[in-house]
């Protein structure tokens, strides 16, 4: 034992709402004496001095603590100190502290600390209004000035050396960065944030990973003016270094308690717990400190890893995190055998540390870093769109050349011949024709046994059509028609059976919607278009074309407005809309992998509905096609993870997937929301919520490759950047 916190004082001036004495499971405080006497003081100070001289401990801290420990008064409070002194000092370095509220911080006090050497800790949850939510007094009452003005006491010249920090309990309502801001305002030796204490019978009401990332962040640009124990514990633990703080690492616990009355306890955050958790049955009267290291409640808290639960032991972040702090492990149904409350917060908090040392580019030929990096920060515009769509042409072209390399392609040779010969007259007519999104659909399905290779030849008549070129293609009608893709259905109904440049009156066009810099195709009869797991619409009417021209407008323009770091990326690569099946519950819309280039999407309405829909679903374009480039995910990966948009566990790439698209919406309610429009800023909070803490999972999941894991990155400095 290295560290005993002496309860001097049970009482508080303050009635804060958060504090683990008063307001949680364990009520002993209420049977103990309201001041610790001074034969109390002496028998734990002589049980420190002999615990000190046994253990040959060169010092030993003693912490003064309530309560309250300043309403002690001067007069006492010189008592308790003088017989620490002559009982400790004696045989060992004593360093005093004492925490407090500050209100009674008054000079003459302070004088007599700095008579002492006793240093000071300050409880203070940042500016006035995060102070206030829990640090008041009984009647209501603020005690932020009172503190603060006790903090300029220990800020001044004469009493800076009995400054020690400031303790801030986190509330994830409070903006981190205004909270860090105002306590750095009392410039402070140190800064201790302490997670509020919670358990798995009452866990924490909000995650508080995102909270902690973003100060972190901060304090790392501002070149980590003041030492914040919990990050450099994390970073000391990271390179194999004890922490200095009970809350994380693997270091056995080295503090122990002295009530008012006399009795040895734990910690005092294990009063979180449950009633007289704390307690070890053991007093200063009738135990030494080897005696209550040697109790059972103690040698748990000795016990290191081995004294993890199965999952922490099993965590790949245990040396740093040790399983949190141990109150925070309790449940009334298993005990301390389990993760911290705060494991998800914990584990998020150390992966965005450790990935402060970016993932080194592994390379990809065709994908420059650059590129790579803005499409995994969440964005990417025309260039990154561009060079996908320039990857998914060689992709398509290579499953073309499979396909007529296949037993069954050898049936179309002619065709294959034909665009063969076309790509080298006319590359650009062969270029759009191959870039249609459901080329590539046809051809997987040829190559994996569920299509015919008919389309080879509708490929090559549709080129030759756009090239004018003057050839003869078989094509094989279906259903009275022959869909070319890019150029839409052709009749055969008048007899036509061979067709060139010169006939192109017999087609049904399809139709495209150009409005400002987007042009797409309504795709309503390619016969490969159903790809989108929803079944689409076949034949578009007169006057339901008019209802897609008449909202695709005024939703492309809610695009530029509310997303304008996507809308340019999705001009670039958004070629075809496939209008689905309406739901009478839902609004549908998806992609497919297979399709680059199209989203499909059921009509509606509304311009802002059918906004989201457009840039939700290109963002899984991209990110599909960035996947048919590089592996973010390991292949063997069979991690499933939570997410909030859904009820089941997702596989890890969903789950990217999820976030990826969701970063998107978030950002255009986050632009509805700031614009004050009612109602928005719950979609924007909730889609916040989802992707905090779902790109929180991915980069703790052992899921992700060395890409996947830069990528993950990336994203999630991306989300961190949100406003709260
Ligand atoms: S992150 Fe969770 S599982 Fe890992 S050591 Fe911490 S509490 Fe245990």
């Amino acid at each position: 034992m290295r560290q005993f916190v002496l309860k001097v004082h049970q009482l508080c001036n303050l009635a804060c709402d958060h504090c683990y004495v008063y307001e949680h499971a364990d009520q002993t405080w209420r049977d103990r004496p309201a001041i610790m006497s001074a034969e109390v003081v002496r028998q734990t100070a002589t049980r420190i001095a002999e615990h000190a001289a046994r253990r040959q401990l060169s010092a030993v801290g003693v912490v003064l603590h309530g309560g309250e420990p300043l309403l002690l008064g001067a007069t006492r409070l010189r008592e308790v100190l003088t017989i620490l002194h002559r009982s400790i000092g004696a045989t060992t370095a004593l360093d005093v502290r004492l925490q407090t509220n500050a209100i009674r911080l008054t000079e003459p006090m302070a004088e007599l600390l700095l008579e002492f050497g006793v240093r000071v800790g300050v409880s203070l949850d940042g500016d006035e209004a995060a102070n206030d939510r829990h640090r008041r007094y009984r009647n209501g009452a603020s005690s932020h000035d009172r503190t603060l003005r006790g903090l300029a006491l220990l800020r001044s010249d004469r009493y800076r050396p009995a400054y020690a920090g400031i303790l801030c309990t986190i509330d994830a309502r409070n903006d981190p960065i205004a909270v860090y801001e105002a306590l750095l305002a009392e410039e402070p030796p140190r800064i201790d944030l302490l997670l509020p204490h919670a358990t798995w019978d009452n866990p924490p009401e909000a995650p508080h990973a995102d909270w902690l990332i973003r100060l972190y962040r901060r304090w790392l640009a501002d070149g980590r003016p003041v030492p914040i124990r919990l990050f450099d514990s994390l970073r000391a633990t990271a390179a194999g270094r004890p922490s200095a703080t009970e809350a994380v690492g693997i270091d056995r616990g080295d503090v122990a308690v002295v009530e008012s009355d006399g009795s040895w306890e734990q910690p005092d955050s294990m009063k979180t717990t449950f009633h007289g958790a704390a307690a070890t049955g053991l007093t200063v009267f009738t135990a030494s400190a080897d005696e209550l290291l040697a109790a059972p409640a103690m040698r748990v808290r000795q016990s290191g890893l081995a004294g993890l639960s199965a999952t922490c032991r099993a965590c790949p972040v245990v040396r740093q995190c040790g399983g949190g702090l141990f109150a925070h492990r309790f449940s009334s149904a298993t005990g301390f055998d389990n993760p911290s409350v705060y494991c998800a917060d914990l584990k998020g908090l150390i992966a965005a540390m450790n990935s402060e040392t970016p993932v080194a580019w592994t390379g990809q030929p065709g994908l420059p870093e650059s590129v790579f990096d803005d499409l995994a920060s969440g964005g990417g515009g025309s260039d990154a769109v561009a060079r996908l769509a320039a990857a998914q042409e060689s992709i398509t072209r290579a499953l073309l050349v499979a396909v007529a390399d296949a037993p069954e392609g050898r049936t179309a040779a002619a065709a294959w011949e034909l665009l063969s010969e076309l790509d080298r007259r006319a590359p650009e007519a062969v270029r759009r024709v191959l870039t249609h999104p459901f080329v590539r659909v046809w051809a997987v399905r040829v190559l994996s046994g569920a299509g015919g290779t008919d389309r080879l030849a509708d490929l090559a008549a549709a080129v030759a059509v756009l090239a004018r070129a003057d050839v003869e293609v078989a094509v094989r009608p279906r259903d009275g028609g022959v869909h070319l893709p890019t150029l839409g259905t052709l009749s055969l109904a008048n007899g036509v059976t061979s067709v060139n440049g010169a006939h192109d009156h017999v087609l049904t066009p399809t139709v495209t919607i150009a409005r400002d810099d987007l042009t797409v195709r309504l795709e309503d009869a390619d016969p490969y278009r159903d790809c989108h797991g929803w079944p689409a619409v076949g034949g578009l009417t007169p006057a339901q074309v008019r209802d897609w021209e008449r909202v695709l407008g005024p939703a492309w323009q809610t695009v530029t407005r509310d997303a304008p770091g996507y809308a340019a990326g999705v001009a670039a690569g958004l070629t075809t809309i496939t209008p689905l099946v309406p739901d009478a519950e839902t609004l549908r819309s998806a992609t497919s992998r297979q399709a680059f280039g199209a989203t499909g999407v059921a009509w509606s309405p509304d311009p802002r509905a059918l906004a989201i829909l457009l840039v939700h679903e290109f963002q899984h374009t991209k990110l599909g096609a960035l996947l048919d480039l590089v592996d973010l995910v390991e292949p063997d990966a069979t991690d499933l993870l939570r997410v909030g948009w859904r009820p089941d566990a997702r596989p890890a790439e969903s789950a990217l997937q999820g976030t990826y698209a969701h970063l998107a919406v978030a950002d255009m309610w986050r632009a509805r929301a700031e614009r004050g429009e009612p109602g928005t800023a719950e979609h924007y909070a909730r889609y916040r919520g989802w992707i905090a803490e779902a790109v929180i999972a991915l980069g703790t999941s052992d899921a992700l490759t060395e890409p996947g894991r830069r990528f993950v990155d990336r994203l999630a400095a991306t989300i961190e950047k949100l406003p709260v």
